[in-house]
């Protein structure tokens, strides 16, 4: 069978029910299958009548010797009572408001219920039960093949109107009933001791004991790692094809540049810088991600390769997500460089645009910079060599490909990123690319004092707000959208909020923020607003007033001006702290402690909640961003790590970021089968799947 096939071909899948699969991402055959338990109820004892304990969860099978509905009528309610008879005894079991079930299980109906025993003057009863008719003939089958009661009994994220049980109607018959082909080559399977796909799908879904279910689970994860490394091997074979610019690696005039900077760079600088510019030398274009912490100085890392770049005779550009980033580059560039290397900036509120787009197109400007105007029809370079890009989460790959059109050399590409990424994430999301980390911090940072703020303390951190901004220095607050929605769609991705959505609400949010402060609590102290509904005009307006001091606690969203440089701001206030990721925490945090005061961030929790605060606590001892993002990923998954948390990692590939050793196997098995077979011609079904895997999956 296909297994692509719209589940609405499915015989047992109606008009009704279409909808809401879908909203759970399943739409076709194999999404079905693919659709994993989250957990299973172990149903494992049959127990008979006679040993039924109150409290336990049991599974017990035998007749319906009477069932009757009655009416409850103060609660207007129905009861269903059963009474059920095996070999050693009988017990009663009862359902609320499901009449329907004494017309299914008539008396003399073989029956197996699964549920908790509960003890009420009465006796021993089952509390709702789950139930499915059995044949009583056919003791074999009573034991090993039920689908909802005997067991371990598959519960599958479910969605309103769409249940466990359904879903186990719909996939259990599936299971016996289809052969599904295998997708890995037999000796791989051998080599790692891996059960076939098949019945891999059957034992996740029904497995005799949780330890199979692991076999199983971790099988089925490695053909989702397999895609990720096997489009990375691909996607980097595709570049290693094309042409770039060969810029020569000139240590003299790097050294030169190197002993004039204001600051020595640190060891982890001088590598990153070293490894970008040994890629540039190469006759393919660079691909590469650097991370480091905010603060870290990956700018002058960057600037490096782009100075490389600009000896040789190319230009480079330079895209920052704000503009006010973009303006903050082109004073620090302009400021490290002095005026031996045209700079230019271009952003929407650029006036003399059609100027400066003139010195880009005739090569007079060697490094551009600018946000996504840059990337516009409009704008054509002369000699494109490097592509840097701040803030890897909202440009990417695709960017590149919009500012190569139809060139014939393609530019190197450098994301940086201050979201420190867990190791086995990047290896398996950007396999494709190469990664240089700076870890180490610059000299004679300071360490900034962090506190989560209970409810009850918050006048306390006002009072400590005013006596900072009352000795001159500034405070940033951070508001996060509050109404977020399902935190389960999120992570599906499918169906999440729009972008505009996601705006207004930020908006509001800060709006509330600012209106509080700047009336009820510091009506008289400076207070400003910025957030992602003004106008570029409004915002760098703002941001400047800030810069320079005219406003001194500026309220603001958590999306905007990540990496702004405000030295004289010494507290980093969070609202709501407990909805963002500890990795975003601290990159909040690191936009204070930038100049020579102490500085403090405060993480205000909405909440008592111990298990909360105690993961906010983290911060307070931790000032490894990498160290975070790891905790991070385990408790929040790593939708946490994508921008938009579009990830489409599936799942499975998701709980396994944390199996090291997995990820290495799926990266050597990729390299092996596309050695030996570059085009996948011996494994159809592999290759089938991977083109659906690169057709779903986009990580921008
Ligand atoms: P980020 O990695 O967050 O982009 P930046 O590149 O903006 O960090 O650097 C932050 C600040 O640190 C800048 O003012 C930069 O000039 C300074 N800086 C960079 N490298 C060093 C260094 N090795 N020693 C001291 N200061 C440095
Ligand atoms: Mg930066």
């Amino acid at each position: 069978m296909d297994l692509f096939l719209p589940i609405e071909k499915l015989k047992n899948v109606g008009a009704r029910n279409l909808p809401r699969l879908n909203k759970l991402g399943i739409k076709t055959l194999k999404d079905l299958l693919w659709h994993f338990p989250v957990r299973y109820e172990d149903y494992t004892r049959l127990v008979p009548i006679i040993d039924v304990q109150a409290g336990e969860k049991v599974n017990i099978q035998g007749e319906v010797l009477k069932i009757v509905n009655k009416r409850l009528f103060p609660r207007r309610m129905f009861v269903t009572q059963a009474l059920i008879k095996d070999e050693s005894g009988a017990m009663n079991a009862v359902w609320f408001n499901q009449p329907y079930i004494a017309n299914s299980l008539q008396e003399g109906t073989f029956v197996s219920l699964a549920g908790k025993a509960n003890l009420d003057k009465h006796g021993l009863y089952l509390s709702s039960p789950t139930y499915e008719k059995i044949d009583e003939s056919d003791f074999e089958i009573k034991k090993t093949n039920l689908t909802h009661t005997g067991g371990l009994i598959p519960i599958y994220p479910e969605t309103d109107g769409i249940t466990s049980k359904y879903l186990r109607f719909l996939i259990k018959p599936l299971l016996k009933n289809i052969a599904i082909p295998e997708l890995l080559p037999e000796p791989l399977l051998q080599k790692y001791n891996f059960p076939a796909l098949q019945e891999a799908l059957l034992k996740i879904h029904y497995p005799l004991s949780l330890d199979e279910a692991d076999r199983a689970k971790e099988r089925l994860a490695f053909d989702d790692l397999l895609m990720f490394q096997l489009k990375a091997v691909l996607e980097r074979r595709k570049i290693n094809q094309l042409k770039s610019a060969p810029v020569k690696f000139d240590q003299e005039f790097i050294q030169n540049f190197v002993s004039k900077l204001p600051f020595k760079l640190t060891k982890d600088q001088k590598i990153a810088a070293w490894e970008i510019l040994k890629d540039l030398q190469k006759k393919y274009p660079m691909n590469r991600l650097l991370e480091g912490d905010v603060g870290s100085g990956k700018t002058v890392v960057a600037l490096m390769g782009a100075l490389q770049v600009a000896k040789a005779g190319y230009q480079s550009v330079f895209m920052a997500p704000t503009e006010i980033l973009a303006r903050q580059h082109y004073q620090t560039i302009s400021y490290l460089v002095g005026n031996t290397i045209k700079i230019a900036l271009l952003t929407s509120s650029t006036e003399e645009k059609t100027e400066v787009k003139k010195a880009i197109a005739e090569g007079e400007a060697d490094i551009v910079i600018g946000t996504h105007a840059v990337i516009q029809k409009d704008v054509k370079f002369k000699n494109l060599a490097l592509v840097i890009l701040d803030e890897q989460h909202r440009f990417g790959v695709a960017q590149r490909a919009a500012l190569v059109k139809n060139q014939e050399i393609v530019p190197h590409l450098l994301s940086m990123t201050a979201t420190p990424i867990p190791r086995t994430l990047a290896l398996t999301v950007y396999g494709d690319l190469d990664i240089s980390i700076i870890k180490e911090k610059p000299k004679g940072r300071q360490k900034i004092v962090t506190k989560v703020v209970s409810p009850a303390k918050r006048r306390a951190a006002y009072q400590f707000i005013r006596n900072e901004v009352n000795s001159g220095r500034q405070v940033f607050v951070i508001c996060p959208r509050i109404e977020l929605a399902d935190p389960a769609k999120e992570i599906r991705g499918k169906n999440g909020q729009s972008k505009m959505n996601i705006l207004w609400a930020e908006a509001k949010a800060v709006q509330e923020e600012y209106k509080k402060l700047s009336e009820d609590i510091f009506p008289d102290l400076k207070v400003g607003m910025l957030h992602g509904k003004m106008k570029p005009k409004e915002k760098n307006e703002i941001m400047n007033n800030f810069k320079n001091g005219k406003i001194s606690i500026l309220v603001s969203t958590s999306v905007i001006e990540v990496g702004v440089d405000i030295p004289n701001a010494t507290i980093m206030k969070v609202e709501n702290a407990e909805h963002f990721g500890l990795a975003q925490l601290h990159q909040f945090r690191g936009r204070v402690g930038r100049g020579e005061h102490q500085s403090y961030c405060l993480l205000l929790s909405s909440t008592a909640d111990t298990t909360t605060n105690k993961r906010l606590k983290a911060l307070t001892e931790c000032d490894d961003g990498f160290e975070l993002a790891e905790k991070d990923m385990l408790i929040r998954g790593p939708g946490e790590f994508f921008g938009v948390k579009q990830s489409g990692i599936p799942d499975l590939a998701m709980a396994s970021l944390a199996n090291v050793e997995l990820i290495k196997k799926a990266r050597l098995e990729a390299r092996l089968i596309l050695k030996e077979d570059p085009s996948m011609n011996n494994y159809p079904p592999l290759r089938e799947r991977l083109e659906q895997f690169q057709k779903l999956t986009h990580f921008e």
